[in-house]
């Protein structure tokens, strides 16, 4: 019965209410919460209830002033540690793929060097790096990089965007997997339509230009297209290390976002869903797509990755935002395997509360609103829903 106290504790202090749920169509995000027993359980936040990492307010505290005061220090090892990573495994690299660089030159009848590294005589097996090797080649070989890092960026992106969200789309149409949805409520084809058509706007508007004028930026900062591609162990490395600089950058621009001002006049564009989807990941006010684009383009702009590197941190960024929104926890969702991962539960859970409360800030895992202290009524709903065998 201990985990059902602060139930009565939080009933007390909670805010008052807003005007009775009339979902949601008409719904006003500066006025939630829209469910009356959901936002009792959550009230006030208390201390120590992480089940996942554990641990006591010390040990938080002491973990978020090392961060605050060292930030910077700890991200300058990580970056050199990568750069370092890549330039080392270089020659190495040249000596593994030369064949299937030297094949994919021949092929493609290209003009333009693929690379000095094609030219050292191995004796090594076609690597399967082989097949990438082609389409890269034939890609720099009939386009020029700024067609590739602008156009076929935005390309790429709109592609694994759009694809991706409609699964879930569909799923509330036709009420397939209903049994999996987060949330009672079911968005209408007009809501959608209308998020859809403004996403097209604003990505044409807002996101194809912020490409165009980027690339001078990431040139400077050593993004390449040439071949040799990099080994797939300076990929991983690099997308995880994007992952966790989007994150941390994220979790502070999302919580200052939260402040009266600003969730006023910009972020509660995107709080206009109180029941997301996975197309409203990306519906926002243009300037928050400036701003927390940001944190999606620090850590490739620190690298100075290759292009293949680009593209596929954005393909696994867009899947992992659409994924965070979809309003579906599946038994195959990816925050039931992969530790720390926040996922559509986790999110929802932001979109659900008044926004001086939400909580849940983090974009991709749980540990920084951990160490900050700010989900903690997301686990307190969590530990009542276990207690009382039903969700909220
Ligand atoms: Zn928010
Ligand atoms: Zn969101």
């Amino acid at each position: 019965m201990a985990a059902t106290e602060p139930l009565v504790i939080a009933t007390k202090a909670v805010e008052p209410l807003a005007t009775p749920p009339d979902f949601l169509d008409t719904f006003d995000p500066m006025k939630k919460p829209v469910e009356k027993d959901y936002a009792m359980i959550v009230g006030p936040e208390e201390p120590n209830l992480s089940p996942r990492i554990g641990g006591s307010a010390d040990l938080r505290s002491t973990m978020a002033s090392l961060i605050e005061s060292c930030w910077g220090v700890w991200l300058s090892i990580l970056i050199s540690c990568i750069g370092v990573h890549d330039r080392l495994d270089s020659e190495d690299r040249c000596r593994r793929y030369a064949p299937s660089y030297v094949a994919a030159s021949i092929i493609l009848k290209s003009e333009r060097p693929v690379d000095e590294c094609s030219l050292i005589n191995c004796s090594c097996n076609l690597h399967v790096a082989a097949s990438y090797s082609f389409l890269s080649a034939y890609l720099i070989t009939h386009f020029s990089e700024f067609q590739l890092a602008t156009i076929g960026t935005f390309l790429i992106h709109e592609s694994v965007y759009f694809l991706s969200g409609l699964p879930t789309l569909y799923f509330e149409r036709s009420g397939l997997f209903r049994k999996y949805k987060i949330q009672k409520k079911v968005n209408t084809p007009e809501v959608q339509w209308r998020c859809i058509l403004r996403l097209v706007l604003y990505h044409v508007c807002v996101n194809l230009p912020l490409m165009l004028i980027s690339y001078p930026t990431f040139r400077f900062m050593g993004l390449r297209s040439s071949l040799p591609l990099p080994p797939w162990s300076v990929i991983v490395s690099q997308i995880i290390f994007y992952f966790i600089v989007e994150d941390f950058v994220f979790y502070w621009g999302h919580r200052i976002l939260h402040t009266k001002w600003l969730y006023q006049h910009v972020h509660s564009v995107h709080h206009e869903h109180a029941t997301p989807f996975g197309l409203t990941s990306e519906y926002a006010h243009p300037a928050e797509i400036l701003f927390l684009g940001f944190a999606t383009i620090l850590g490739p702009a620190l690298t100075g990755p290759h292009l293949f590197t680009l593209w596929l941190w954005v393909i696994v960024r867009v899947l992992e935002t659409v994924e965070a929104h979809s309003g579906y926890h599946f038994p195959w969702s990816p925050s039931n395997f992969i530790p720390l991962y926040g996922g559509a539960d986790f999110h929802d859970y932001h979109h659900r509360l008044l926004y001086t409360k939400s909580g849940n800030y983090s974009s991709t895992f749980t540990y920084v609103d951990w160490i900050f202290g700010t989900d903690k009524g997301y686990w307190k709903l969590k530990a009542v829903e276990e207690v009382e065998g039903k969700k909220y």
